[in-house]
């Protein structure tokens, strides 16, 4: 077992709850408030949004929430995934460390996403729901919906931030492929789009405006609803097949990891991957170290304030408390469109509060040095948000190295970057832009951030 590459379990082996953090937690995140009262938000607040069986996912103090036969099936068509050990890239980098990864990307839309997209729709569909709408910034998450909404027959509509709209045309394509509708936003199909184009018909868009506009089309019709790919608490938890997976495979070659480094947009598939360890480092099993690597160009965690502030940019959501650059802040266009939200996921800025995690920030160019480097030396190209999960496990190793430490590094390759080839075109190229902390940009959007809370 101890020199195998490819750590595979049986379908039989796959996981068959979700994991719940919230009660294993030493105090419970604040509460979402009512974007109008300011009190805490209740389910029937949620329910113009969501399907009553996510929003009581939501605030569970179930510690594990069974996967429906039915979601269990559809995984299958992809998962247990895969936990490779690179053994190249641990020798190009001539590191002691072994290096883990776990590789999302063999799922239908390429990453992460459906392990959240199908169990979504399934709830949606047993409620009586018939279309769903929803943003995408890089168009994961759109083209993961559209695969769940086409295997449980149902409408599929999407807002794709036009900036990535116009420079990835195959998700489109993709998104189209599986049956679902798409447009660039803003768009000219909502109230809040045609607002902005008004301003600024160039407005690139961003994810919290894609976010107003799939809200604004989904609220007032009790057959359409909206989907989240990231950020919330449920969504979270349906990510962590992924983690109680690793958390099987390592075993089956008697290792525990040291360090387990993920990369965070919104925080889900960080969260998937590292919150089953979490609860192992609590009850004081293991001790390994986690740690959030987000762009430079965006960085919620590390520069942005812990404050309430609305999930979309128009600030018709409830109001969450999280590591925010403010709901109206554009991040520069950066290569990795999954990591251009302007907030952290509650319940990841909370345990963050806690001290359970670190977080740190790495330029786009030292995260495509990384990605080239493991497609070289492990054959898989990574998508752009991964790439910073992988800066920081080369940092990681080279610390190992350094100190002369044969430290055990775990991460999540949460994609691959076959519809993101512009973007390694941009690298070769030689004009990738390194964009900085905005620091004006940022120190301008909060001071629009509700300011009686
Ligand atoms: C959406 C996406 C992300 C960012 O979202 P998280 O919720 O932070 O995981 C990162 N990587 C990939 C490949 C994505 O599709």
């Amino acid at each position: 077992m101890a020199d195998l590459t490819k750590i595979l379990l049986d379908e039989s082996e796959m996981p068959t709850s979700w994991y719940n953090i919230v009660p294993d937690l030493p105090s419970p995140p604040p509460p979402a408030l009512h974007p109008g009262t300011r009190e805490p938000a209740g389910p029937d607040d949620f329910a113009p949004l969501f399907p009553m069986a996510l929003i009581m996912q939501e605030v569970s103090q179930d510690s594990y929430i069974e996967i429906p036969e039915e979601v269990q099936e559809v995984y299958k068509l992809w998962r247990p995934s895969p936990l490779f050990r690179a053994r190249r890239l641990e020798k190009a980098l001539d590191t002691p460390a072994r290096i883990y990864y776990k590789y999302e990307g063999v799922s239908p839309a390429g990453s992460h996403k459906p392990n959240t997209s199908v169990p979504q729709a399934y709830y949606n569909k047993m409620e009586g729901v018939s279309k769903l709408t929803t943003e995408t910034g890089a168009g994961q998450w759109g083209t993961a919906l559209a695969f769940a909404c086409a295997l449980f027959d149902m409408e599929c509509e999407v807002w794709q931030v036009r900036a990535s709209y116009d420079a990835k045309p195959y998700r489109k394509a993709m998104i189209e492929t599986f049956g679902a509708t798409i447009h660039p936003s803003p768009s000219e199909v909502t109230e809040y789009g045609r607002k902005l184009l008004a301003d600024d018909p160039n407005n690139p868009g961003s994810l919290g405006i894609a976010i107003s506009e799939a809200v604004e089309m989904a609220a007032p019709h009790p057959e359409i609803r909206y989907a989240l790919g990231s950020v919330l608490n449920h969504v979270l938890m349906h990510q962590t097949i992924i983690g109680e997976e690793a958390l099987k495979q390592l075993a089956k070659v008697d290792d525990t990891p040291d360090v387990i480094i993920g990369c965070t947009g919104g925080g889900s598939n960080f969260a998937g991957l590292t919150f089953p360890f979490l609860r192992e480092k609590m009850a004081g099993k293991m001790n390994p170290t986690i740690r959030a690597v987000e762009p430079a160009a965006c960085p919620s965690l590390t520069k942005g304030v812990y404050a309430y502030d609305f999930g979309d940019t128009a600030g018709m959501t409830p109001l969450m408390k999280m590591h925010t650059l403010g709901h109206d802040f554009i991040p520069d266009e950066i290569h990795a469109g999954g990591l251009r939200y302007h907030g952290m996921s509650p319940l990841i800025s909370h345990i963050y509060e806690l001290g359970l995690i670190e977080a740190e920030s790495i330029h786009q160019t030292e995260c495509f040095d990384a990605g080239v480097q493991f497609a070289r030396n492990e054959g898989i190209v990574p998508a752009p948000e991964p790439t910073h999960a992988l800066a920081g496990t080369v940092r990681e190793a080279l610390a190992a190295k350094e100190a002369g430490e044969e430290r055990v590094i775990l991460t999540a390759l949460c994609g691959h970057g076959h519809l993101d080839m512009a973007a390694y075109d941009r690298y070769f190229s030689g004009d990738m832009i390194d964009y900085d902390y905005p620091e004006e940009k940022v120190r301008d959007a909060l001071t629009r951030l509700p300011q009686d809370l």
